[in-house]
Formats: C-alpha cells, sequence, structure tokens
C-alpha cells in the first residue's frame, strides 16, 4: 500500500538490526487517516471473504482492526487480552505467545461467548515477524471450532520467518508493506 510505504519510508526508524520503529503514526501516535486507509486496503485484500469479526491482539492491533472491521461494514472487533484480570473470567480460549518486542511469554485469551463456533474470522495485527502471535490466534480459532479467513497484517518483517510459517500452514497472509531489511538504521522498504 503506497501511503503506508511512503509514511514507513519518510518516518520510520530502524532499531539495531531487527525492530523497526514506527511510534510516529501507527504505534504511539496514531495517524487516523492512514488507519483509515488501511482498514479499506485489508477489506479490498479480502473481498469476497465477509467475515463474521476481526481478531486481533493488544495493544497495538486494535486500531487496524477496528478500520477493517468497519471498512467491511462495521462487524465487531474482538481482540485477545495478555494479562490476567479480573474482566476475563471463566471460559476463556488461550494461547501463549512468546513476545518478539519484549522478550517474554505472554499468555493471550478470549472469552469463549465473543469467539462463537463457526464463525469466520479474519485475523488482523499490525506486525508480523516470528508469526508468534498470529499462530496464538489461529490456535485460539481452532479452539473455538471457527475458522482463519486469513491474517492480515500492516506491516511484515519479510527478513523473519513468520509469514513463510504461516503461507506453509496453509493461511492466506496480507501484507499492507513490507520492509526486508535494516541497514545503519535504515529501514528497507519493498516498493
Ligand atoms: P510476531 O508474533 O510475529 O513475532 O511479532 C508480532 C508482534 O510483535 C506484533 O503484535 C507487534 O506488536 C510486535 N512486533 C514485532 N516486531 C515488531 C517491530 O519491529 N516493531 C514493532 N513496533 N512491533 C513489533
Amino acid at each position: 500500500m503506497k501511503e503506508l510505504v511512503e509514511a514507513i519510508r519518510a518516518r520510520g526508524k530502524g532499531v539495531g538490526t531487527e525492530i523497526v520503529k514506527v511510534d510516529m503514526f501507527l504505534n504511539h501516535r496514531l495517524d487516523t487517516d492512514l488507519f483509515v486507509k488501511m482498514g479499506r486496503a485489508f477489506a479490498d485484500a479480502f473481498a469476497g471473504e465477509q467475515p463474521d469479526l476481526v481478531l486481533t491482539v493488544e495493544a497495538s492491533g486494535i486500531a487496524a482492526a477496528l478500520t477493517t472491521a468497519i471498512a467491511f461494514g462495521n462487524v465487531p472487533v474482538v481482540f485477545a487480552k495478555k494479562s490476567r484480570t479480573r474482566n476475563v473470567t471463566g471460559d476463556v480460549y488461550e494461547s501463549s505467545v512468546f513476545s518478539f518486542t519484549h522478550g517474554v511469554e505472554n499468555h493471550i485469551r478470549v472469552a469463549k461467548e465473543y469467539l462463537p463456533a463457526n464463525s469466520k474470522v479474519l485475523i488482523i495485527d499490525d506486525f508480523l515477524a516470528n508469526g508468534e502471535a498470529a499462530e496464538g490466534l489461529c490456535n485460539i480459532v481452532k479452539q473455538a471450532d471457527a475458522q482463519v479467513l486469513g491474517i492480515g497484517v500492516c506491516v511484515e518483517k519479510s527478513f523473519q520467518p513468520g509469514h513463510e510459517k504461516l503461507a506453509k500452514d496453509g493461511y492466506k497472509v496480507v501484507a499492507l508493506a513490507k520492509v526486508t531489511g535494516i541497514q545503519d538504521g535504515n529501514l528497507v522498504v519493498e516498493d
């Protein structure tokens, strides 16, 4: 997606050799115009596969999941929670996910009542790195006997194996922008 590629080139930074920092428009300050366009781009990419709900993981996936759900005609967004709070009690689907950015194991949870069996689920997240978050969400969908229509990510880091792993498992993966490398703090972004 042209606007996202341009934003990453103009306002993104590389941290070390693996971290893409896009706080200016995607992860801390949110460029709302860009988020609306990303939502539409996901709806176009998955056209013909109307989801019953969009699933993501808190917190950084929620904004893109929301604009995608709106672009699909205001379907609900369900986000997996990372911490065991009093808000999520009783019957939950759970999966363990290793966080690439924080270096810790998270348990992500979705209350069973929000993920009905047989529902068609589109998974959306901000980044795809090693595929842990997406795999954890797919695992939760499987536990619910629901169906993954596909996985959409705003930014894929193509130098990490997430896309390949998910594609091998048979999932349709759509990335709106692909960062192919980081050189001296500069991001290399595919056209
Ligand atoms: P994965 O689970 O695919 O290894 O990593 C994806 C998750 O980690 C995303 O939900 C995202 O929040 C976070 N993440 C992974 N790599 C990066 C990165 O380079 N920059 C940012 N901002 N987040 C990342």
